[in-house]
């Protein structure tokens, strides 16, 4: 709705200026920004356009994947013990791109909540991260197990399922779909049964750190941050991670993991987390 709003402010805006009328003052323009500042979605805009319209976004979505393949070609080629090699990957901003779905809730005036999110996933209209197909293809050639472990709801398995089939994802099968069964959001215990299955995994990929390493479940910035430098030298080489400024636990740890909170106490609290040079 405000969209509609704001082209009808603008053209206005637009006849007032023609009419030799003087620009809103800055105090006019500030109280406008607050107004703006009020609706849940107004902040998700830049994230959104960086994941759909940047070159950069989708260089390094294909820089990720051609590291991901660089490590399945090294393992295959030194499989001396025909282990049975995985791969095991998250599907939202990694392997499938919502951020059609980010632009609804914005034109909705908000952002993402469950009951949204789930008529979504049923719809089965995510679209392919960049050089995603392409490189599980290649993991799919080279008989690479391939483990979807997703926080989807296991509610969502079968029109995931069609999703990702008919954008020609392989081993779409149920029994490499692991999702989140209860509210238990860790993706440790599927990865301990990957474990179990005695394969041996070459890569994990992910946007969020969580995909990859328990280390990171419900941890603050600061654990997470420290944890990253800890291994600093398994990124790009076991951990492969994908970028997502829209949404993650990047952002859902700055609220400490809570989701009650009011637009305003987000913003502030989200102010509360920078720095600056001081002069
Ligand atoms: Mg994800």
């Amino acid at each position: 709705m405000k969209k509609i709003m704001s082209f009808w402010v603008c053209s206005i805006a637009s006849l007032l200026l023609a009419q030799g009328c003087n620009a809103p003052a800055t105090g006019d323009s500030k109280s406008g920004a607050a107004t703006a500042q009020t609706l849940p979605d107004e902040e998700s805009i830049m994230a959104i356009l960086y994941q759909q319209r940047a070159a950069e976004y989708k260089a390094l979505c294909y820089q990720a994947y051609n590291i991901a393949e660089m490590r399945v070609r090294e393992a295959v080629e030194n499989n001396k013990h025909h282990d049975s090699l995985a791969v095991i990957t998250d599907l939202d901003e990694t392997a499938l791109n919502n951020s059609a779905f980010e632009v609804r809730e914005y034109d909705h005036d908000t952002t993402y909540n469950s009951a949204d999110w789930e008529k979504w996933c049923k719809r089965g209209e995510a679209g392919p991260v960049p050089g995603s197909v392409a490189f599980f293809k290649y993991a799919d050639s080279k008989k690479v197990h391939i483990f979807y472990i997703s926080n989807r709801d296991t509610s969502d398995v079968a029109a995931t399922m069609h999703n990702m089939d008919s954008l020609g994802f392989p081993q779409v099968a149920r029994s490499h779909f692991l999702f989140k069964a209860g509210s238990d959001g860790s993706k440790q215990g599927r990865r301990d049964l990957v474990a179990a299955l005695h394969y041996k995994v070459v890569v994990l990929l992910g946007d969020n750190l969580i995909d990859l390493d328990s280390a990171y479940d419900n941890q603050s910035s600061a654990i997470r941050n420290n944890e990253v430098d800890t291994m600093e030298g398994k990124w790009g080489k076991n951990y492969i991670v994908f970028p997502n400024a829209n949404y993650g636990d990047w952002e859902n740890t700055l609220y400490g993991f809570k989701y009650t909170y009011s637009v305003a106490q987000k913003d502030s609290i989200r102010k509360s987390y920078l720095y600056g040079a001081k002069y």
